[in-house]
């Protein structure tokens, strides 16, 4: 059986979706920083092997946004879940995460979202125990694009999720 479903990727500016993308598609990372302009669509097949399923992942990368109630509704249409990227480098990607979190569940309120800290590589595990507060009640999973840390397996996280 073959599903198709549509996977965005919402956060600021910055904080690594389109590399999470590219690290999980093409299995390639650059530091060079190129912004997104509109939305940029790629798929991956990837198999459920618990549940002997292959879905195909149609991953839109949105243009980041600062302000989540600025996120054009028309590119969300047909949206089967949600991956919530902040940069765990800079607090002002992720001090807004409970309104924004808020924000995706008032409107779309059956569809599954995961939330990853991203840029792992760039802090340490003491940090993210001294921030557990702030980060844990949310966080699904840790990640980096740059080493490729829990990519692959925050897609197949919310793939298990959309079955
Ligand atoms: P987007 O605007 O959310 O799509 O962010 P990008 O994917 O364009 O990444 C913004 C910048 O952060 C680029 O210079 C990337 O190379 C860098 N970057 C993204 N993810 C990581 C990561 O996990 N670790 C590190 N060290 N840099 C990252």
């Amino acid at each position: 059986m073959k599903l198709s479903k549509k996977v965005v990727l919402i956060g600021h500016f910055g904080v690594g979706k389109s590399s999470l993308i590219r690290r999980f598609v093409e299995n390639t990372f650059t530091e060079d920083y190129k912004v997104t302009i509109g939305v940029h669509v790629l798929k991956k097949d990837i198999k459920i092997s618990e549940k002997d399923t292959d879905i195909t992942l149609v991953i839109w990368d949105l243009e980041g946004n600062d302000d989540i109630t600025n996120t054009r509704p028309s590119y969300l249409i047909g949206t089967h879940g949600f991956i919530y990227v902040f940069d765990l480098t800079r607090p002002t990607t992720y001090e807004n995460l409970e309104f924004d979190l808020n924000y995706i569940k008032g409107r779309y309120p059956n569809l599954p979202i995961k939330v990853i800290g991203n840029k792992k590589d760039l802090v340490t595990n003491e940090f993210i125990k001294e921030n557990k507060d702030t980060f844990k009640p949310y966080v699904d999973l840790y990640t980096s694009a740059k080493s490729g840390q829990n990519v692959e397996e925050i897609f197949n996280l919310l793939a298990k999720s959309l079955l």
